[in-house]
């Protein structure tokens, strides 16, 4: 099963999406961690894509293709990947079914998390990220237990440089402008399925698990279930 997570930058995507690919025994892909990595090991790659993160723009098509394409060729991929933060354009949407073509797969679904504009701001505001295993954490809803580390692995917890305010709001309207028009795309394609993101982990976890469960059901009989699906 191949799942992407589409929805504004800080719409929980990344937190459900580690938590399902963990569940599912699913290779997780998140375009925004590996350029992280790349930046923070200085990678041509990351140099190349550091102007473009710390102002909040989209890395260009190309690049991104190009790296989801050797992404794509790690071990773990063949039982399913969920994709976070990728497809972010049309391009992308495109480039991603001819890769999952090329391997004689589709997408099962595409859950998009539909919250608020406060929300966002909010969750993008009190976000802090561990610098050694990327775990996420919120300073109100999701604390860590240790302070400034990482519960997980002791790391130090950071906030990222595209987390403050005056890159929040570039982000957003980026998303705006150049990611939204994904949702007639997928929707169009009868794989958009809505998932209210507005609410409690807990309780998001709980929608998304009912909405995978229905796209794999609406596979399963063998139906488009558009009707069922449609978002
Ligand atoms: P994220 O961690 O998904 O919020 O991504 C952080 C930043 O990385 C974005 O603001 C973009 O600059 C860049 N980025 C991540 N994924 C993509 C993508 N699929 N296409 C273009 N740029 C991306």
């Amino acid at each position: 099963m191949n799942l992407v997570f589409l929805g504004p930058p800080g719409a929980g995507k990344g937190t459900q999406a580690t938590q399902q690919a963990e569940e599912r025994g699913l290779l997780y892909i998140a375009t925004g961690d590996e350029l992280r990595k790349a930046i923070a090991a200085g990678t041509p790659l990351g140099l190349e894509a550091k102007a473009y993160t710390t102002t909040g723009r989209l890395v260009p098509d190309g690049v991104i293709i190009g790296l989801v394409r050797e992404l794509l060729g790690q071990p773990g991929a063949e039982k399913g990947v969920v994709f976070d933060g990728f497809p972010r354009t049309v391009g992308q949407a495109e480039a991603l079914g001819r890769l999952l073509a090329e391997r004689g797969e589709a997408l099962g679904a595409v859950l998009y998390f539909d919250v608020s504009a406060d929300a966002v701001v909010q969750r993008l505001s009190g976000r802090r990220v561990c610098r050694q295993c990327g775990a996420t954490f919120h300073v109100a809803s999701l604390p860590s237990k240790r302070g400034a580390l990482c519960d997980r692995c002791g790391g130090e917890l950071y906030q990222r440089d595209d987390d403050r305010p005056e890159t929040i709001a570039n982000r957003l309207r980026v998303y705006q402008e150049q990611t939204a028009s994904l949702l007639d795309y997928y929707r169009e394609q009868g794989l958009l399925v809505r998932v209210a993101a507005d609410r409690t982990i807990p309780e998001v976890r709980d929608a998304v698990n009912a909405a995978i469960a229905s796209a794999a059901g609406a596979r399963g009989q063998g139906g488009t279930g558009s009707e069922q699906r449609r978002a």
